[in-house]
């Protein structure tokens, strides 16, 4: 089951394409080559050269060339994948309405769209009913949520990533052992407030930038480890764990590197298109930090110009001007549908041919919970 139902796209060049054949085929003309003044065409109602030279001619003229380097792997991961299944496949099985606690992932065109079959999306578990199922978000949510769950006896599902669910059995490993943990993240971000949320207040120390990174004072040097948020910037990431392993020689890292697969082959299929491109469009809204980080990471490879845009409408046509290359992704929680989208309102304004430049093939897949097995057979 997948969310985005993708139409097929009728473009503006097909369009100017069909009336020209559409031209020849009636007899407007004297046949392919001979020179035509324009004429009325009885069938479509529509005034067009009858020579279809002078007519892709007109369309050179009125659409510039683009060539649109595609980014791959682009758009949905498989954590957000299995996140709007679990919503999907709760409403299928115990009907609407369906709570959900938070975004379930950071894309307003899902959220609305699992609205519409019937989710409620809250902030806080106090606003969901004795009687009605409820999910947690892709993020993950602290320890508190699930207790006060139990406590009040609902019923609810755990939507969270299983990759962000390792990073928090590693924070509870390391505490485990004593050891004093630093959380390389964005204050606020409810993956953070989850992570921080594993453990007793006081236990893990955030730190978002080199000059936090600089200014820590661990409690005891020998055991200190770090761990991260999924969806940084890698580079970023390796500057701040840089700092610390110089100025902390035994610091510990993750097991397993903590940005995970969707983050670090999006990051890197943009920096092999970015340097190609006079501009990059990333798709995806202003709160996913996926999506944001891709947007720096076009900007540092020397784009002259990379925007987020949520879907095609908040394109700003004029800053964007006439790029001969445009790069094009999409962060770990927009839909193909939203790609299709700007790539339509693209074929709209340019005469477009695509190069989909993939840097790596994915085929990551998340269990779903045991509770909706049955429902997804
Ligand atoms: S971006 Fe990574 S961590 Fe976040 S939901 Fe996707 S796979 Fe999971």
């Amino acid at each position: 089951m997948t969310f985005a139902d993708r139409a097929p796209l009728y473009t503006a060049k097909d369009r100017h394409e069909n009336l020209a054949n559409h031209m020849f085929k009636q007899g407007h003309d004297g046949g392919p080559g001979s020179a035509q003044t324009l004429t009325e065409c009885s069938g479509c109602d529509k005034r067009a050269s009858a020579d279809k030279s002078m007519i892709e001619q007109q369309m050179t003229d009125a659409h510039p060339k683009l060539t649109l380097l595609l980014a791959s792997p682009r758009g949905f991961c498989a954590g957000v994948d299995r996140a709007i299944q679990i919503v999907e496949l709760a409403l299928a099985k115990y009907g609407a309405p369906v709570y959900v606690r938070h975004e379930i992932v950071h894309n307003r065109y899902v959220v609305e769209g699992l609205e519409a079959k019937g989710a409620i999306f809250v902030e806080e578990l106090d606003e969901v009913p004795a009687d009605a199922p409820v999910i947690f978000s892709a993020h993950g949510v602290p320890k508190s949520v699930p207790a006060a769950a139990q406590s009040r006896k609902l019923f609810y599902l755990d939507a969270t990533c299983p990759l962000v669910s390792k990073v928090h059995v590693e924070a509870e490993r390391l505490h485990a052992q004593g050891r004093e943990i630093i959380l390389i993240g964005h204050d606020g971000h409810p993956e953070v407030i989850g992570t921080m949320g594993q453990l007793p207040e006081g236990a893990v120390t955030l730190i978002e930038t080199v000059e936090d990174a600089r200014a820590f004072t661990p409690r005891d040097d020998k055991k200190i480890s770090f761990i991260t948020q999924t969806t940084l910037s890698v580079d970023d990431t390796a500057e701040i764990v840089g700092v610390l392993r110089a100025r902390f020689p035994d610091i510990s890292a993750p097991r397993k590197e903590d940005i995970c697969y969707a983050t670090t082959n999006r990051q890197d299929a943009v920096k092999a298109i970015a340097p190609r491109a006079d501009a990059v469009l990333v798709i995806g809204a202003p709160n996913s930090s996926n999506s944001m980080r891709l947007v720096e990471v076009a900007e540092r490879a020397g784009c002259r110009y990379a925007a987020l845009v949520q879907r095609a409408a908040d394109i700003d046509w004029e800053a964007l001007g006439t790029p001969a290359t445009l790069g094009l992704t999409a962060g770990a929680s927009a839909p193909d549908v939203l790609i299709d989208e700007v790539i339509a309102a693209l074929r709209e304004r340019f005469e477009v041919s695509v190069e989909e430049v993939m840097v790596s093939a994915e085929s990551v897949q998340f269990k779903l919970p045991r509770a909706l097995m049955d429902e997804a057979r």
